[in-house]
């Protein structure tokens, strides 16, 4: 595909994949260390930059062997992927019968979808998508839906809400504002003004609420509680096409001034193992929100938890400030969600006139 705001250059650039003898590598490691930890499953994950699937033997060869060694340290593995799901007949028969669940994207009903989110030749892909979440729903499949929303869609997430609950049976929608990057100077898309998608998201999950369907935003989690916002902080272990270890799903090039937080090891061709800077990882591990001192006494503290530390990094230090737009919208909708849930909506009262 050639989403318009995408972070990855598809087709500009010719693409790198990862050697299998790494890959091989990094599914070994995690599955030792589950079973050293003794915990009852492991997961293999697969994520961008660009679409992960895109070496589709490389891709299967790794779920496979995963399936195996599970099966060898009689410990489960559970395998997911981030995708756009342009997959053809043959390519959704593998997945039903390999795959654990999927995180899927799809920016809304075709005519926004086709214009965000088209093909690599132009063509529209809501077709495509369409069909094959049609076949993960006949086959119960396990996915959800991932949205980005930019100035173009913000005023349309209830009406996208609304569209997947009428076409699809997924319980989980992620709706998550554009982070203006890449192609999106040349296309002109810009992220929305946060006012205006904390406005519309909190409408649009009282629809979801209504279907009890999950409608999520990475930024408002009231869930559970956590000292940190993500894996980032220490415990992912994702192997870029280059060899490099990074904590962050979106920090994966050497050229990111961000990868000297997130990169704390490097495949060592000679000797066939990964070289682990424990210093870099405890600089990671350090990030939890008791020791920023910026979200002290913030009310989202214990959900936001300090943020997506790739975006903090993008324009600021990640030890200090979080003052930006992402942060005021992180403390409002949180705020305005806690309303949502305990201030009842106020009933038709009758004013009562008295002297
Ligand atoms: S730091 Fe942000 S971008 Fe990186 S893995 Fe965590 S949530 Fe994703
Ligand atoms: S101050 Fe901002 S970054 Fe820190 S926890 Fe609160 S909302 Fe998140």
């Amino acid at each position: 595909m050639r989403c318009i705001y995408c972070y990855a250059s598809a087709g500009e650039n010719s693409p790198k994949f990862l050697q299998w003898e790494v890959a091989k590598a990094a599914i070994d490691l995690v599955a030792a260390n589950a079973k050293k930890l003794g915990v009852k499953h492991f997961s293999v994950g697969f994520h961008g930059g660009g679409e992960p699937t895109l070496d589709w033997r490389l891709f299967t060869r790794c779920v496979e062997y995963s399936k195996k060694v599970s099966e060898e340290i009689g410990i489960k593995v559970l395998n997911s992927v981030a995708s756009n799901a342009v997959f053809n007949n043959k390519q959704m028969d593998w997945i039903l019968k390999n795959l654990n669940s999927m995180s899927i994207s799809l920016d809304g009903p075709s005519d926004v979808q086709n214009y965000q989110r088209p093909l690599v030749n132009g063509k529209p892909s809501y077709d495509i998508v369409f069909k094959n979440l049609k076949r993960l729903d006949e086959a119960g499949f396990n996915y959800g839906l991932r949205s980005t929303i930019t100035d173009y869609n913000v005023r349309r997430m209830s009406e996208i809400v609304e569209h997947f609950l009428d076409n699809f049976k997924t319980k989980q929608i992620h709706f998550e504002p554009l982070f203006f990057c890449g192609r999106c100077h040349t296309f002109k898309i810009n992220a929305p003004n946060y006012r205006m998608f904390m406005r519309e998201f909190l409408k649009a999950i009282v629809i979801a609420d209504q279907h009890k369907v999950r409608l999520a935003y990475s930024g408002l989690r009231l869930g559970g509680l956590t000292s940190t916002f993500c894996g980032a902080c220490g415990s992912n272990f994702s192997v870029t096409p280059f060899g490099d270890v990074t904590s962050c799903f979106e920090v994966t090039e050497k050229e990111d001034p961000r990868s000297a937080i997130f990169f704390y090891g490097k495949w060592q061709d000679a000797k066939k193992e990964f070289d682990i800077q424990e210093d870099k990882l405890d600089y990671l591990r350090s990030f939890h929100v008791q020791n920023i001192s910026y979200c002290r006494d913030c009310l989202a503290k214990w959900h936001c938890a300090g943020d997506c530390l790739a975006k903090v990094a993008a324009d600021a230090d990640v030890e200090g400030e979080r003052d930006s737009n992402r942060c005021r919208l992180n403390q409002e909708i949180t705020k305005r969600r806690i309303m949502q849930f305990f201030v009842k909506p106020p009933k038709d009262e009758k004013v009562t006139k008295t002297n």
